[in-house]
């Protein structure tokens, strides 16, 4: 049996929307085949009261090993330190956490909340909220630099505004199979096998992309990096390998990507004119090139592109 507890804090419970929507596998597969024990869910327990705290006792005095506990949301730690804007069975959600992430064998971060502070973070921060190891891109967050649960890990990060649900079942059973030797965790810590290639990748506009042909919202063969603020290829995410809902992805809609799973995001914090929109040098060459491309570099390539294909129609089968 591999038990978990998993608690919230300033979160809206997307993650956990997403995880019930979890298909390979499924919530239902990690209790049955994979042996997960849920301890405590606030969403799916239906544990009230006095038996919350018992179930927390019980795991922070180890009467009962803890093998995973995850967190989605921020840490509040308003008003003033205190952690009071955010009180939960008996004391600030802060302590719970700060406690348990010490019995666990594994520390699990779910969605951008937990793992760098996401849109609650954004200043001016009235709840004082921060990641369990990250402050947006700035390694420290709420347990600091050098924190490490009892299997020697650092906090594992599944970020996403949600995270896809089989990020994150796919994780739990690693860890439920002792399978986390093969788990390797890039510098912001999240699971390499997820976050390495680019949104980008397997996206069906990136013809378009290369040959600078615009696209909009919802509108078939073009791209969106160029108008509407498409950040697929500076996104570390499978998106477009691991579909949603087994289907489609944002880019497939052709819905710009947003960035959801970088430490930065919301990018450029919400000021307005910043969402949904390509930020531009001089009217025209985007403030922000794909990831690994020098800027000069990418400026010319695109406009010989441009130039080069300026009079060709698009062929939807390249
Ligand atoms: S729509 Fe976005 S992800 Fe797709 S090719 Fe264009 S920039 Fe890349
Ligand atoms: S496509 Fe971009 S914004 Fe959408 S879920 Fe993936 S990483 Fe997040």
């Amino acid at each position: 049996m591999t038990n978990i507890i998993w608690l919230k804090g300033g979160a809206c419970s997307g993650n956990t929307m997403s995880f019930l929507n979890a298909e390979q596998p499924s919530v239902i597969e990690l209790v049955t085949d994979f042996g997960i024990r849920i301890l405590y869910h606030p969403s799916i327990g239906l544990e009230i009261g006095e038996q919350v705290n018992e179930i927390l006792n019980d795991a922070l005095d180890e009467r009962v090993p803890l093998h995973i506990f995850v967190f989605e949301g921020t840490v509040i730690q308003g008003a003033q330190g205190t952690g009071n804007m955010n009180y939960y069975a008996g004391r600030p959600m802060k302590d719970w956490v700060a406690d348990l992430a010490q019995v666990a064998e594994y520390v699990v971060a779910i969605g951008d909340c937990a793992a760098w502070g996401g849109i609650i973070a954004v200043p001016p921060n009235p709840t004082e909220s921060t990641g369990m190891q990250f402050h947006k891109g700035q390694i420290g967050g709420y347990l600091g630099e050098d924190f490490r649960s009892k299997s020697g890990f650092p906090i594992i990060n599944i970020p996403g505004c949600p995270a896809h649900p089989d990020w994150m079942t796919q994780i739990l059973v690693a860890i439920a199979t002792g399978r986390m030797d093969e788990v390797l965790l890039d510098d912001h810590h999240r699971p390499k096998t997820f976050f390495t290639d680019f949104v980008q990748t397997g996206c069906p506009n990136v013809n378009s992309f290369y040959k600078k042909v615009e696209g909009s919202f919802g509108q078939r063969g073009g791209c969106l990096f160029y108008e509407v603020g498409c950040r697929g290829p500076m996104t570390h995410a499978s998106c477009n390998r691991i579909l949603w809902n087994r289907t489609s992805s944002k880019t497939r809609a052709n819905h710009p990507c947003l960035g959801c799973t970088e430490p930065d995001f919301p990018h450029h914090d919400l000021k307005k004119g910043s969402v949904f929109k390509t930020m531009k040098y001089l009217g025209f060459l985007p403030k922000e090139v794909p990831a690994g491309e020098s800027k000069l570099l990418y400026y010319f390539k695109t406009g010989m592109n441009k130039v080069l294909t300026q009079n060709k129609p698009l062929d939807p089968s390249k």
